[in-house]
């Protein structure tokens, strides 16, 4: 049995006092990790201090980006001993927003969660196609590709670990969700590309979130779906009730 993750990606919003409130409203109250693993996603400034605010409870602060190296001359960028160094346990890699505007590849998403596991970090892997795509029929092509490109070179205790996003790019942000089907159609391929491509064990073992406006109303038919192991959350999760609801579905 996968245990269930939801993630809250706040991306760039929220200022420090209200971004610490948020982790004071709630990581007390989400559910314990034997659960559920509750995430908050939060911008690079805000880390250090929601991970020692969330210290010892079951709430897990991640990164929603990093870079590669450990350090060096890459101004503006963090690395991964950084955020290790800060008390962060999950990172967000690829998502589609740093593939659209920051240049984000496959080539460097694969070297991250290469780093990510080199620092003890569990990568976030996001994968997913645009509208354009899923019109034209490519959306297992697109997906596939993506997520053999992510895990290459990985041991297949690393790829167990690894948690994939599945965000369709069309359904982020617009209110236009992936139907429960749609989702988990594609959810069941990425799972037998791994299974084929790593082993039957690693696919069995890999959680495969989905994320698109998922939000309380629509977030028990997305997870009682075989192959969605959680959620990747973002307008929904930037308010604390909203975000425990959204946990305690993933607790059930
Ligand atoms: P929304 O939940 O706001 O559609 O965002 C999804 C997302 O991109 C999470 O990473």
């Amino acid at each position: 049995m996968r245990k269930k993750v939801i993630a809250g990606n706040w991306k760039m919003n929220k200022l420090l006092g209200e971004a610490v409130q948020f982790v004071e409203d709630t990581k007390d109250k989400v559910a314990a990790k034997g659960q559920v693993e509750s995430v908050v996603c939060a911008p690079f400034p805000y880390l250090p201090a929601l991970a020692e605010k969330a210290e010892g409870t079951h709430l897990e602060i991640a990164a929603q980006n990093m870079h590669f190296e450990n350090s060096g001359a890459f101004t503006g960028e963090v690395s991964p001993a950084m955020l290790k160094d800060f008390g962060v346990t999950y990172v967000v890699l690829g998502h589609s927003e740093r593939r659209e505007y920051f240049a984000e590849t496959d080539e460097t998403v694969n070297k991250k969660a290469h780093a990510a596991f080199a620092h003890g970090l569990t990568p976030i892997i996001c994968v997913g196609e645009t509208l354009e795509q899923r019109e034209g029929n490519q959306t297992m092509t697109i997906v596939e590709t993506q997520v053999k490109a992510a895990l290459e070179g990985l041991t297949e205790e690393q790829v167990k670990q690894s948690i994939i996003a599945y965000e369709p790019v069309w359904a982020i942000g617009t209110g236009k969700t992936a139907t429960s089907e749609q989702a988990n159609e594609v959810c069941t391929h990425i799972r037998k590309v791994v299974s084929e491509s790593v082993s039957a064990d690693a696919g069995e073992a890999l959680r495969i979130q989905y994320g698109g406006s998922v939000k309380p109303a629509n977030v028990d038919e997305l997870l009682a779906q075989s192959d969605i192991d959680g959620a990747l959350v973002g307008g929904a999760s930037l308010e604390a009730d909203s975000f425990l609801q959204l946990v305690e579905a993933g607790a059930k």
